[in-house]
């Protein structure tokens, strides 16, 4: 895997190509998809560089659980008072094509299951 540090959500994190930021605070950073895959996509990341789920370790277990509650919180944030899906794609049999963990958010709509 690429190194996270060089992904286009660093670049976001650090503010050299521009995003849609909804909510960011010490930890995490979230911002609207760029190809939305709902009426409402948002990622959520933490600013540390975070390949994928399976390179979170035990040291990140406070920062796993302040990213799930980021995601209440921005859904909260955003309205989505009906529900949404939480989306971590891992790896590449996970569909995974951003090599920094991020957390979709998808809402706005009814979800379909099973996910393809
Ligand atoms: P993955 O497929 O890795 O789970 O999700 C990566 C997501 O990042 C995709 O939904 C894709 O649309 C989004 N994405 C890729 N590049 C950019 C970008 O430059 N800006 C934003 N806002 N989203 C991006």
């Amino acid at each position: 895997m690429s190194n996270p540090s060089d992904t286009i959500f660093s670049k976001i994190i650090r503010r050299e190509i521009p995003a849609d930021i909804v909510y960011e605070d010490n930890l995490a950073l979230a911002f609207r998809d760029i190809h939305p895959q709902a009426p409402v996509h948002i990622l959520v990341i933490p600013k540390e560089p975070i390949a994928c789920l399976a390179d979170a370790e035990s040291q990140n277990h406070a920062l796993m659980g302040h990213l799930l509650l980021t995601v209440k919180r921005v859904a909260e944030q955003v309205g989505l008072q009906n529900g949404y899906r939480v989306v971590i794609n891992n790896g590449q049999d996970g569909g995974q094509t951003v090599n920094h963990l991020h957390l979709h958010i998808l809402g706005g709509r009814a979800m379909q299951w099973p996910p393809g």
